[in-house]
């Protein structure tokens, strides 16, 4: 009898072992296909040994699921893998509407991982201890104007806020006009902490505030915290309190 195929859909966090969930990685293991975008394939290449990998390039999403639909409807286990959390910006969504669309009736399970906020965060030190948001700056699937309506909201909201997607090669103006609205609701001396690669082999970080945050290089690896108005730096930590008298 054929076996009946399945779909984990694969949060890595990161990419480095340690900082990926045991189901993550059994899941993995489970599999007998391998589908992602190449560069998070790369991050678990010791994992997928033996197994047929396809790595696919940025912007296929759609085929990339349709694939690992088929795939599963063959019999297959497959994991097809998103880097962070599968659920924030990754394939998790995608997969899931591919199924309905398609009418499948194979078994989706979406296991999680840490997204780039928390890794972020941990490498700055505290500054997601209170309210925050996660904004994406890419406008590829997004209007820009709701994005800068979000911006807009969540700096009257004095939350903390985490960008993603803050800029690319062809994309730099978004970041300048978040800062730009940012400054119409928070103080220029904010702090605001720039991590590019949190928890990878690579790790930068740089603590700045909203009046100097453009002076350093920020890349699609990279996210950016913007703190609350009791946001702070001490000893080359960024510290949100959370209210707590000590
Ligand atoms: N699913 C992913 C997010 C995908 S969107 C997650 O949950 O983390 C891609 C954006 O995430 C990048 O442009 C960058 O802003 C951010 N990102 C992902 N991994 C990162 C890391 N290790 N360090 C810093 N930023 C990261």
């Amino acid at each position: 009898m054929k076996t009946k195929g399945k779909i984990y859909v694969v949060g890595i966090g990161p990419g480095n072992r340690e900082h990926m969930s045991v189901r993550a990685i059994e899941a993995i293991q489970k599999a007998d296909v391998i589908i992602g975008y190449k560069t998070y394939i790369d991050l678990i290449r010791d994992l997928v040994a033996g197994k047929e990998v396809i790595d696919s390039g940025m912007k296929k999403e759609v085929e990339r699921c349709n694939l690992t639909l088929d795939k599963a409807m063959e019999g297959h286990q497959v994991a097809i893998i998103s880097s962070g959390d599968a659920g924030v910006y990754g394939m998790a969504g995608i997969m899931l509407e591919v199924k309905y669309e398609r009418m499948s009736d194979i078994e989706i399970e979406v296991v999680p991982g840490i997204t780039a906020a928390s890794a972020a965060s941990a490498a700055l030190g505290a500054p997601m201890m209170h309210d925050f948001t996660v904004i994406s700056l890419s406008d590829l699937l997004t209007d820009w104007e709701l994005i800068r309506k979000r911006l807009e909201c969540a700096a009257v909201g004095d939350f903390i806020i985490a960008l993603y997607n803050p800029k690319s090669m062809g994309r730099v103006h978004q970041i300048e006009e978040a800062r730009e609205i940012f400054l119409k609701h928070k103080a220029k001396t904010t702090p605001v902490g720039i991590v590019k690669n949190a928890k990878r082999k690579d790790e930068e970080i740089i603590l700045t505030d909203l009046e100097n945050m453009l002076n350093h290089e920020i890349d699609m690896l990279t996210v950016v915290i913007v703190g609350n108005s009791n946001t702070y730096i001490k000893d080359g930590k960024m510290i949100t309190p959370r209210g707590y008298r000590i």
